[in-house]
């Protein structure tokens, strides 16, 4: 094995502490305990473990966590409505409703009717557009994540700074690949989106010294797309069977394969360990930061 393992884990612990303390200072300081609003409609069991790791680790950063559980036949008028008054409600920082939605509600409306200012998922038009124009605002987590993580892993070779690095991202959705790509420009990367249509993607790859993956196909990238000592962050999560670990057995691996590519990589994110533990903990400072700008403080220090 070559590459450097870029520990997903450790990082978001850090961050976790990082946040922890900020909620301490505001309530030290400040006289308030920062308060995240977490809304699950159904009983999609993924959502649901989602929704109790955003919950358990709120607490333990020490800040006040809000949840909704609402029946999978809630309405899009009732959900609506419970954001609005979230949005009113002076004790709630951040709002965040679990996706997927059940399927009679219509998600972009629903995400439309939360306060940028409280966007802690960073999904609002608002705040997609602050990136697009380069302006602070709630980025949202997994892509927040994955920036962090490179930066992490060109701490020793630059002190973290990307300028100039020529980065792919492999995925265009909304939720990952196009904020991403954005960031690593504003991050002064050159970069290359691929998609399902893109030609050629090996060689395109091969030109990266940051690969970000995320198409949801498991172990698509290969060792030999990739250039020697390139950065891989995979954000895939894909459960594949498993006969190793017994009949019916199953188990998480990325969109990158892992086995070929960490001897070519210069350095990788396992999954799980990676991205994953990145997304709640960008959750939480996003929290921090949301309290902060909505009571005039600035922007918190959260390193
Ligand atoms: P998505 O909405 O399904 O988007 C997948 C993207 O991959 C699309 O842009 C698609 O291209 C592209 N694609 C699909 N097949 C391709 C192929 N054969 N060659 C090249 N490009 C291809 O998925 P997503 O929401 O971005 O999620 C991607 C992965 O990340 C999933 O495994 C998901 O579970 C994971 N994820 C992880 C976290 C985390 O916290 N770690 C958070 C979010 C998502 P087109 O646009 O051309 O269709």
């Amino acid at each position: 094995m070559s590459a450097t393992l870029i520990d997903g884990k450790a990082r978001a612990a850090r961050l976790r502490e990082t946040v922890a303390r900020a909620a301490e200072k505001l309530k030290r300081e400040e006289g308030f305990e920062p308060g995240l609003a977490v809304v699950l409609v159904g009983e999609d069991p993924a959502s649901q473990v989602y929704v109790a790791s955003k919950v358990r680790l709120t607490k333990e950063c020490g800040m006040r966590s809000i949840e909704h559980i609402l029946p999978a036949e809630t309405s899009q008028a009732d959900l609506i409505a419970l954001v609005e008054k979230l949005n009113e409600d002076p004790g709630v920082d951040g709002i965040l409703v679990q996706m997927p939605l059940p399927k009679h509600i219509d998600s972009d409306a629903v995400v439309l009717a939360i306060d940028p200012a409280k966007d802690v998922d960073g999904l609002h038009p608002v705040n997609a557009g602050r990136i697009v124009l380069g302006k602070p605002g709630l980025v949202p987590c997994t892509p927040q994540g994955c920036v962090i993580l490179a930066k992490e892993a060109f701490a020793d070779k630059t002190g973290g700074d990307l300028s100039g690095l020529d980065a792919l991202v492999l995925g265009r959705s909304i939720l990952v690949g196009k904020p991403v790509a954005l960031l690593l420009q504003n991050e002064n990367c050159t970069v290359t989106m691929a998609h399902s249509r893109t030609r050629d993607l090996e060689a395109a790859c091969r030109r990266a010294d940051i690969v970000i993956a995320a198409v949801g196909r498991p172990r698509m990238v290969k060792g030999d797309w990739l250039k020697k000592g390139a950065c891989v962050i995979d954000v895939g999560i894909n459960r594949v069977p498993a006969p190793e670990k017994g009949e019916g057995k199953t188990r998480l691996v990325g969109d990158v394969d892992f086995d070929s590519a960490v001897e070519v990589a210069g350095a990788i994110t396992p999954v799980p360990g990676g991205v994953g533990p990145m997304t709640i903990a960008c959750l939480l400072a996003n929290t921090i930061r949301a309290a902060c700008k909505r009571r005039g403080l600035g922007e918190p220090d959260l390193g």
